[in-house]
């Protein structure tokens, strides 16, 4: 067979061979232990979270060596593209504070040495690939229809056989060269398969560098290199795209690791140096007790874009990711609380191994002590930004006095114990409902130990004493000071000691003030609450709190 004339016929249009690219794309410089790592998404949709943590786990690994963390794109698949894809992709990285070093950028804009970086305009260079295993009789076509495969498919099923295109049933292995010509003059369509010389029987060995070392059969099908419109298939580009750009460590979705023997083979048919691969387990969900993927169908968290609508800090959920890439990221978060994820020494073999399950409430628990951590200028800054993007009513009464909303949230938050209560942007608005006018929710039910005759002689007693002025101490004393003219206790140790000779004690008496000033039985500091409401308002909401008790 003259698998020469062979290559030509099929490839007329490449005259370039691999040395060309091998030249055009040197070894990176870069040190000795480096790993460049990247993410290969498709353009089909929204990012979503396992393609974030996919981002994560690379970017860390290729920051914590000094190697590079790149983009590229694999929009081979134009049905499922969707306008504007690659943009949300990589805005949602940035978003997210995941830096890119090479590769797209942007929705429009790549940079680096190894490009293009969007697999749709790389078809030369796979056909280069391509005609080279043609010629070395590694690669030949094959022009079975879809209804052949599927017939071929039915039969090996009947008769229990490992369905596939191998062996006996890899029809057009040994075609040669005047039936091509014959078929190709025909108009017939033909796809590129590779000449496997696998053999089901052997096994081969590797080191997964999450799951540990994994044995598998050899690939001994023949799968298909190049589609009949010349699209390469995902593990054709893969391996020439990644030798190409000299990716060392491959670390994607766990779903290929079954196809992971094509891949070395491939490496090693093409004369490429194999990289090392890691598979992530994907991030799971419990579902009625079932533990299940998260479904791009079911579940909002799926995309990304759920975390920003709800005001998720991207820094909290990229920390809570953290905390499912590695099991020694929590105690080290512990020992340092105030450095950036991005110091952490990550090691991909402390990843889970198998899937790690979407917690939410500790999403919150993370959130919450990263919101702690802000002070009010911080918290109006990214709030306001918030709530333009996602609630304009909310965004209006917030910068109507900006001052104003700054003393708001610094209320318990800029002191030196910070309260830990708002988690994500979305529940501010309720959190602090009351110290805005057009938010306000009058509430005029009592604590059950107070009745409204006490409550109204309390009330109209207070109103008289109140004094803005007045720190924490002063301002409780105040509520002591009345507490025993109306038959409460001034101390709760007092009250506790002779319950039968009280109504009750002077923090029952606070929850009415409370109740009055915020409709809410749980608030924030409200000697602190009051302050910043100013006197006129707070009299005015004890007033109308007389009036309805
Ligand atoms: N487009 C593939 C995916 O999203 C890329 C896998 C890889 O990283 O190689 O699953």
């Amino acid at each position: 067979m003259d698998y020469n004339a062979l290559a030509d016929l099929l490839l007329p249009e490449i005259n370039k061979t691999p040395e060309y690219y091998e030249k055009l794309y040197p070894a990176r410089n870069l040190p000795e232990g480096a790993r460049v790592t990247r993410i290969a998404p498709s353009p089909t949709g929204y990012l979503h979270l396992g393609v974030l943590f996919a981002a994560l786990v690379n970017r860390i690994t290729a920051t914590s060596t000094g190697g590079i963390f790149f983009t590229r794109i694999e929009d081979t698949d134009k049905k499922r593209e969707v306008a504007g894809g690659i943009e949300d992709i990589i805005s949602g990285l940035h978003r997210f504070g995941i830096t890119i070093d090479e590769g797209f950028i942007s929705g429009t804009e790549q940079r680096g040495e190894y490009g293009p970086y969007q697999q749709s305009h790389r078809e030369e260079i796979y056909k280069t690939y391509v005609k080279e295993l043609i010629r070395q009789g590694l690669a030949y076509p094959c022009f079975c229809t879809a209804e052949e495969l599927a017939e071929v498919r039915e039969i090996q099923e009947a008769q229990k056989i490992r369905t596939g295109y191998h062996g006996e049933w890899a029809k057009h292995r040994n075609i040669t060269l005047e039936e091509t010509k014959a078929l190709i003059s025909e108009g017939k369509p033909f796809v590129i398969r590779l000449k496997s010389p696998g053999n089901e029987a052997n096994k081969i060995v590797f080191e997964d560098t999450i799951k540990g070392k994994i044995e598998m059969p050899e690939n001994d099908e023949d799968f298909v290199l190049l589609k009949s419109d010349g699209i390469p298939t995902y593990h054709f580009a893969h391996a020439v795209d990644d030798h190409l750009m000299h990716t060392t460590h491959v670390l994607r979705g766990d779903e290929w690791i079954s196809s992971v023997p094509k891949h070395i083979q491939l490496f090693k048919l093409l004369g490429f140096k194999v990289p090392k691969y890691g598979h992530i387990s994907p991030i799971m969900k419990l579902d009625g007790g079932a533990k299940r993927k998260i479904s791009k169908r079911k579940d909002p968290e799926a995309a990304v874009h759920f975390f920003a609508e709800q005001g998720y800090m991207s820094e909290a959920v990229i920390n809570y990711l953290m905390t499912v890439a590695s099991s020694d990221f929590e105690d080290w978060r512990r020992a340092n609380p105030d450095t950036s994820y991005k110091e952490f020494k990550f090691n991909l073999k402390k990843m889970s191994v198998s899937c790690a399950l979407f917690d939410e409430n500790k999403l919150l628990d993370v959130s919450k002590t990263m919101v702690a951590k802000l002070n009010s200028v911080e918290v109006y800054n990214m709030l306001t930004d918030w709530a333009k993007e996602y609630d304009e009513e909310f965004f209006g009464i917030l910068t109507a006095d900006p001052e104003y909303t700054k003393s708001v949230l610094a209320i318990d938050r800029d002191v030196p114990k910070p309260r830990k209560d708002i988690a994500k942007w979305n529940e501010v608005k309720e959190y602090f409902s009351y110290m805005f006018d057009d938010l306000f929710v009058p509430d005029f039910s009592l604590p059950e130990n107070v009745n409204s005759e006490d409550a109204k002689a309390f009330l109209t007693a207070y109103k008289n004493v109140y004094n803005p002025a007045d720190d924490r101490q002063e301002w409780f004393q105040k509520i002591k000071d009345i507490a025993p003219t109306i038959g409460f206790a001034a101390e709760t140790k007092e009250y506790k000691a002779n319950r039968d000779n009280f109504k009750g004690h002077a923090g029952d008496l606070s929850s009415v003030l409370r109740i009055a000033v915020t409709g809410r039985r749980n608030t924030p500091d409200l000697c602190s609450i009051m302050q910043v409401l100013g006197k006129d308002k707070c009299i005015k909401r004890i007033d109308n709190m007389l009036k309805n008790i």
